[in-house]
């Protein structure tokens, strides 16, 4: 920019002066060329007045024409005195000198200029100027008459060097007069040597040659203190006649004109200069203190924008602004190499143990895996049984203090070149080589865990649960196994192993259950045909009558076909779906109870129903509602619970079937002889009926034992005023047996398999006329 301005204001500068010189010459020539005209004007006047004094003067006519020499040259030399000029003669007409008062005209001779001559004499006088034996003179020449023309004077200034300095200082310019003298001779027309030249100038000879041979005429362009030696020059011409040239020369030197400016110039030039340094120094400074750093904390934000903290920020030189600014610079990228230092670390490890956590644990078991793919690797899941417990006898702060130094114990392993992790909650992780038994390495470990952990003034003792899943023959990856462990801890969990060593085939297993149980899910919801009841009957031994049935589910899966309910029942109860299911028992059996009672086939249902349904408060208000809704008697609904189910927690099993009981709903003790109750327990309980477990009865015509405990089962409940149904009835013979100890029920293939509602009034009436009909037995 300042370069720019600077060029500017020197260019203007010197266009400036430039143009001002010309106006300068232009005017000052003008001035130097009136001065010459005017000087030269001035003498002419005078001779002029000088030369008619002369020839009106009458003794000098009359000298003239006697021919009075003397009288002649006294004459002219008085009068040439007045105006003090140097020439002074009087001419024949004829050409000849008459007389003179200067030397240059010698008397007799011929008058050098004989063409000006004729001329004065025909045009009444003439003025010119006349170069005589290498002298200057402006003359003017005057015919003398008396009264007829006798001769011509002349009188005439010498132009010498002192008028030609005159006019210089009055001028102020160097002036050159040039006179050249071509006499056009007839005899002789092409000789050109009797050239005369006479030039008188305030110029140095060579300065006055190099004028006369290229006079320039315009200001040419020049570096300040060039020295050209050019003249400028304007020419007056003045007095030309065919043989005789005179030229005024008015010059300047070029040199001297741009003088008066080069100092000007030069100084407008080192200004510029110097601003343009002095404009860089401080640019270089700025960009030295300002930019250049600005720029390198630029280019380090971003470096530490993509994660680099290792490069040092430096700034170099610098102002103390920016100074503090790197400071603050490298300030901020340590705090950041800290803070994701902090970040990483607690994204990788458990906050409460320092050990790694799953994520992190997976991620290095893989680089492990991928270093050494050959090595055979154990995932070591460790599992502190009744961890809960700890946390609610003792609190979470002694739970927290001990897995720290559950962690700290582990930790000593690490040693050994295993990894150890806290995958959550009290699920720790040890990942090592196997090298020989792996059992002993678990050994090891357990040893290493189990003393017992001092907290806070306790002895805490505990027992660990491993569980394991290995590489290569498990899985190919962390991630798959470290699932592989989780699903060893649940199968060692639900088994109560100590250690249990991961096998596909049970994780099938448990696939497959899994799969079951999102079926049974939708079959449950789509109730599209896939679940449905059927009915098994229960024969009064007493009466022969088929009046009671026992509901039994039935399920038709679409690509497994039928699924028995043994299989299916205890996942419904162990994924919470057993409410839905017996929901959907529920309201199809009552329905179906609601169908018979319209048919006039009052009969009465008995449903199955697992600790959990029992357990659901809501669930006997339903049967309730259900039953009065369509105007059931209570007596046609009647539950069973297995024996075992009861026993998990006889006195709250109590409560709640007292209530069934007290809504008159009966209730039977299913699969009795199977649950080992005591027989106190069975005086308390709230059932009305007692159902012999089939495995006593299927054989019970040929198993003396079975015979035994059917026998006395039947004594007891008989005691305790208990009605009996004896189930798995196959045979007549067990039948009879049953019929001969007083059994009240009997239910069994013998009479029927569950049937299709639908089938059911076909089958009562096929019973009636058949040969099992009981009372045909008697
Ligand atoms: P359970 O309550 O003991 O039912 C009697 C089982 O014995 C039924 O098997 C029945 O078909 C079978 N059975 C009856 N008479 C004979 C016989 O003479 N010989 C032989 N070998 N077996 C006989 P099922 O239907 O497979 O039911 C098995 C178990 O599934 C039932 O045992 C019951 O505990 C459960 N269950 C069935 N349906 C339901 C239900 O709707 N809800 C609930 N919670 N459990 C049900
Ligand atoms: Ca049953
Ligand atoms: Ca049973």
């Amino acid at each position: 920019m300042l370069l720019l301005v600077s060029l500017t204001i020197s260019g203007a500068v010197w266009f400036s002066t430039d143009s001002q010189l010309r106006e300068q010459i232009n005017s000052e020539l003008n001035v130097a060329d009136q001065v010459v005209r005017n000087t030269l004007s001035t003498r002419e006047s005078q001779l002029i007045q000088a030369a008619q004094v002369l020839t009106a003067d009458y003794g000098f006519k009359q000298a003239v024409t006697s021919g009075d020499v003397d009288t002649i040259v006294s004459a002219l030399s008085n009068h040439g005195e007045r105006i003090g000029a140097d020439l002074l003669a009087h001419l024949s007409l004829d050409g000849k000198v008459v007389a003179s008062s200067s030397n240059s005209l010698q008397i007799h001779s011929d008058f050098t200029a004989p063409r000006l001559l004729q001329n004065a004499i025909e045009a009444e006088g003439a003025s010119s100027f006349l170069g005589i034996e290498g002298r200057l003179f402006q003359v003017i020449l005057l015919p003398v008459r008396a009264p007829d023309e006798v001769g011509v004077a002349v009188i005439g200034f010498h132009i010498d060097r002192s008028l030609v300095e005159d006019l210089q200082k009055i001028s102020h310019r160097d002036i050159s007069f040039v006179y050249e003298n071509t006499p056009k001779s007839e005899t002789n027309a092409s000789n050109h040597t009797n050239t005369t030249s006479i030039a008188i100038s305030t110029l140095s000879d060579t300065a006055l040659q190099k004028v006369l041979e290229s006079p320039v005429r315009t200001l040419g362009f020049r570096l300040p203190f060039y020295t050209s030696n050019e003249y400028l020059t304007r020419e007056i011409s003045l007095s030309s006649t065919p043989d005789t040239h005179l030229r005024v020369l008015l010059s300047l030197s070029e040199d001297a004109l741009h003088q008066q400016y080069d100092t000007l110039k030069f100084e407008i030039f080192i200004i510029s200069i110097f601003g343009i340094l002095v404009s860089l120094l401080f640019g270089s400074i700025f960009a030295n203190n300002i930019s250049l750093p600005l720029q390198l904390l630029a280019d380090a934000a971003r470096r530490i924008a993509s994660g680099d903290y290792q490069h040092r920020v430096d700034a170099g030189r610098s102002s103390q602004e920016v100074h503090d600014l790197n400071n603050a610079f490298v300030t901020m990228q340590t705090d950041l190499r800290l803070r994701e230092e902090r970040i990483a670390y607690q994204s990788q490890h458990d906050p409460l143990t320092g050990l790694l956590n799953r994520q992190r644990a997976i991620e290095l078991i893989d680089e492990i895996i991928q270093h050494q793919p050959t090595t055979a690797h154990a995932a070591i899941a460790i599992n502190t049984r009744d961890f809960r417990q700890v946390n609610e006898t003792f609190g979470y702060a002694v739970g927290d203090e001990y897995l720290r130094q559950l962690a700290a114990r582990m930790q000593r392993f690490t040693l050994n070149g295993a990894l150890c992790a806290r995958l959550g909650g009290d699920e720790f992780l040890v990942f090592l080589p196997v090298r020989g038994d792996l059992n002993a390495r678990i050994r090891e470990l357990a040893q290493q865990l189990e003393p017992p952990y001092q907290i806070k003034g306790l002895e805490l003792r505990v027992n660990y649960r491993f569980a394991t899943a290995q590489y290569p023959q498990d899985a190919k990856t962390a991630a798959v196994l470290l699932n592989k462990s989780d699903v060893a801890v649940d199968i060692a969990r639900q088994r109560k192993l100590n250690l249990f060593h991961y096998e596909a085939a049970i994780e099938e297993a448990r696939q497959q259950r899994l799969q079951i149980i999102s079926d049974l899910r939708l079959a449950l919801a789509a109730n599209d045909g896939q679940l449905q009841m059927y009915y098994q009957p229960k024969i009064c031994l007493r009466t022969g009558l088929p009046l009671r049935f026992e509901a039994l589910i039935r399920w038709i899966h679409p690509t497994r076909g039928f699924i028995a309910p043994d299989s299916f029942i205890p996942l419904a109860e162990q994924s919470g779906l057993i409410q839905a299911l017996t929901d959907f028992v529920v309201a199809t059996v009552i329905h179906q109870l609601d169908d018979w009672h319209h048919q006039d086939m009052p009969c009465t249902v008995a449903v199955n129903l697992s600790a959990q349904d029992v357990a659901r408060p809501t669930l006997l208000d339903f049967i309730l509602v259900e039953l009065s809704a369509r105007r059931l008697p209570r007596s046609s609904f009647s539950i069973e619970i297995t024996e075992s189910d009861i026993m998990s927690e006889p006195e709250k099993a109590v409560a709640l079937l007292q209530r069934y009981r007290s809504e008159g709903i009966s209730v039977a003790i299913d699969d009795f002889g199977t649950g080992f109750s005591s027989l106190s327990q069975l005086k308390n309980m709230p059932v009305n009926e007692l159902k012999i477990d089939k495995g006593f009865v299927l054989q019970l015509a040929n198993t003396e034992n079975d015979q035994i405990i059917v026998r006395s089962t039947l004594e007891l409940a008989h005691r305790f005023g208990l009605e009996v149904v004896a189930e798995g009835v196959e045979t007549r013979e067990s039948l009879a047996l049953l019929q001969a100890w007083g059994c009240e029920w009997a239910q069994g293939y013998y009479f029927s398999r569950p049937l299709k509602a639908s089938d059911v009034p076909a089958w009562m009436q096929a019973y009636r006329s058949s040969d099992k009909f009981v009372v045909n037995l008697r």
